[in-house]
């Protein structure tokens, strides 16, 4: 299905292996899907893992892209990136280590909930890896519901200095 070309932010996220490489061969790799352009890019985070703090910090970045792709078909490029960059879902435990996470946070004014698809992902206001980086692509930004991002990332208890993010469980 082809659709209006549409901003989406995804989330970006490593902690196994070499992530600021795995991260700079992922947003090639992004800028290289079909009937997509790499808009721009966040900073790169160090970040507290969430849920399971035995475990190395996350490098966590997010992008913005431009894509008349559905996210159905975004979803499929990331995944196929995800497995070119070394993921085996089957031998990782979840929110455990991995080589790269590409995560559709936002996707234009969509709201999506099918069975492999929740847009807005449905942890975004709850974890501050995702939110400051995409705060600081887009300051304003708003879910599609009225959420204002700003105001989700002031409820959370979070600490965020010279690009680092900590954030308990
Ligand atoms: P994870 O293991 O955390 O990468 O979860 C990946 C699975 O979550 C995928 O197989 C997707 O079907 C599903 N999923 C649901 N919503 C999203 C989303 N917004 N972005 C990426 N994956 C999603």
């Amino acid at each position: 299905m082809t659709t209006t070309p549409c901003h989406a932010f995804l989330g970006l996220g490593s902690n196994k292996g070499e992530s600021e490489r795995l991260l700079a061969v992922a947003r090639d790799r992004i800028a290289r899907i079909p009937q997509t352009t790499l808009v721009a890019a966040s900073s790169v985070y160090r970040t507290q893992p969430q849920l399971y703090a035995d475990q190395p910090w996350f490098w966590n970045q997010v992008v913005r892209v431009q894509t008349a792709l559905s996210p159905g078909e975004l979803l499929a490029a990331t995944q196929t990136i995800e497995a070119e960059l070394g993921r085996n879902r089957r031998q990782e435990e979840r929110f455990g280590p991995r080589t790269m996470d590409i995560d559709i946070l936002m996707f234009g004014d969509l709201q999506v909930q099918d069975e492999v698809l929740t847009i807005p992902h449905p942890r975004l206001v709850e974890r501050a890896f995702m939110l400051v980086p995409l705060l600081e692509l887009e300051p304003q930004a708003i879910l599609p519901d009225g959420t204002v991002l700003r105001e989700a990332l002031d409820h959370l208890s979070y600490t965020w200095s010279n690009d680092q993010i900590w954030q308990a469980n």
